[in-house]
């Protein structure tokens, strides 16, 4: 009833499919629009400015300019780069927007295998496969890797193209609680000795699936402990590092560095191109009895063209950025700039009171919201107040569990972050964001 949520009030019905005949719930607003139209609490068309490391958005339908706090323009090299933008532009010259082709008939050029080489040594694994686009990169690799008679053991929030990929499988699929390696242990158990002794193995294969930085909790894996229970009870690890490659680590190269963890014991990494890279594609790296596998089996590698060559070219030109291979320090200036603008913006969030998920040195900041009506109306306000943040709700959450997530890059400036910063106080007091209370600090 909250004058500030007007038009946003939720109605809950229970409605019943037509064709499976099961109950779901629909929320909407009073005016009967579900609450994910909610009218101008999303972006809509926008434009982006590339000379400004893309912190602008500008919705070209209410033609305002935005402060961006939702990319996952972690490294800012979504953007015009002095040392990636030419080499891009000499690629499209020389390559063309597209090969027209697969990797295996005409598509494999050289920077193809170029940055191949590149992911493997950056993340440490022996060798690597591209793929033109991380959602297909889970979802068509974990059916190459276990079928029928294997079993998959994924954690309960994990990326939808992950959930994918695992029911396309047809292997049998069991999902553990979220980051609890306690709970991984006991469901591996379960499923290996049927809670009977047994002395053998009744499953061909065994793999558990992670996240590095979950995305929309911020929260980073705890891989170490889940390292351990694989290699206790021989399951093969996964990790998709989509959020974390690049973003986190010393040198960019994820959660395995952050948390000291040698790449040699996950068994397969999963990365995307999109976020700290500025470009698109996905990558597994892995042993190279895995790789080839993949490279003989793998419809999405043997059917789809592949990846755009100056997409392909973004991303070499970005990790030799990140390495120093540029002749520059912009890498390790980046790294350690992502990871002070995170740690001050998720410091003064919490010392606002706001509930903020996640951990130190995430990028990702989610506040919860929980009333699935006001995500929208938050989202709403801080456009009025040019600033752009992600709305997230059922069904990517459980449905009292709606928030709005940050995404924080190195390009954001300690001004860009004062200006988020005071307005999202200004929209938590106007939505009426149940606050957590603080702690004084001494003086
Ligand atoms: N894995 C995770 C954890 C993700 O968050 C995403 C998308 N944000 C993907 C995979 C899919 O990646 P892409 O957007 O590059 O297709």
């Amino acid at each position: 009833k909250s004058s500030n949520l007007k038009g946003y009030a939720p109605i809950c019905l229970g409605l019943e499919d037509f064709y499976t005949r099961r109950l779901y719930l629909r929320i909407q607003d009073c005016f009967g629009r579900p609450i994910a139209s909610a009218p101008d609490a999303w972006f809509d068309v926008v434009e982006r400015y590339s000379n400004d490391s893309n912190k602008t958005l500008h919705r070209t339908t209410k033609t305002s300019k935005c402060l961006n706090l939702g990319s996952y323009n972690y490294l800012g090299f979504a953007a015009a780069d002095e040392y990636c933008t030419p080499r891009v532009i000499e690629s499209l010259k020389k390559y063309s927007a597209s090969t027209c082709s697969v990797r295996v008939d005409g598509g494999n050029t050289k920077l193809h295998v170029e940055l191949e080489e590149l992911v493997a040594r950056f993340v440490g694994k022996p060798a690597a496969i591209l793929f033109g686009m991380g959602y297909v990169t889970n979802s068509a690799i974990i059916p190459a890797l276990v079928g029928k008679g294997g079993l998959i053991i994924s954690d309960s929030l994990n990326h939808n193209s992950i959930v994918n990929g695992a029911r396309g499988s047809g292997a049998t699929v069991r999902v553990f609680q979220h980051n609890n390696p306690a709970h991984l242990e006991e469901v591996l158990r379960e499923q290996i000795a049927g809670g009977q002794p047994r002395t053998h193995r009744p499953w061909k294969k065994i793999i558990v699936i992670v996240e590095g930085i979950y995305s929309m909790e911020g929260e980073l894996c705890k891989l170490p402990e889940v390292i351990a229970v694989c290699k206790k009870y021989k399951a093969y690890t996964y990790l998709d590092e989509a959020h974390s490659i690049g973003a986190v680590g010393k040198t960019g190269r994820g959660v395995c560095e952050l948390l000291g963890v040698d790449p040699a014991d996950v068994d397969i990494m999963m990365g995307t191109f999109t976020k700290s890279f500025g470009s698109c594609g996905g990558y597994i790296a892995a042993s190279k009895e895995i790789i080839d596998h993949l490279k003989h089996i793998c419809p999405a590698h043997i059917y789809a063209t592949s990846m755009s060559p100056p997409a392909v070219q973004q991303v070499i030109s970005a990790i030799k950025v990140i390495l120093g291979e540029d002749g520059s320090n912009r890498g390790a200036k980046k790294l350690a700039q992502i990871r002070e603008n995170s740690n001050f913006f998720r410091s003064e969030l919490q010392k606002m009171g706001f509930e903020v998920l996640g951990d130190n040195d995430s990028p990702v900041m989610p506040i919860m919201l929980y009333n699935p009506a006001k995500i929208p109306a938050f989202s709403r306000e801080c456009l009025r107040q040019h600033v752009a943040v992600v709305p997230v709700g059922f069904p990517a959450t459980p449905l009292l569990l709606g928030r709005i997530r940050i995404c924080i890059s190195a390009s954001h400036s300690r001004e860009d972050l004062i200006k988020g910063l005071e307005v999202i106080s200004n929209v938590g007091d106007l939505v009426g964001i149940k606050y957590l209370p603080v702690e004084q600090e001494e003086t």
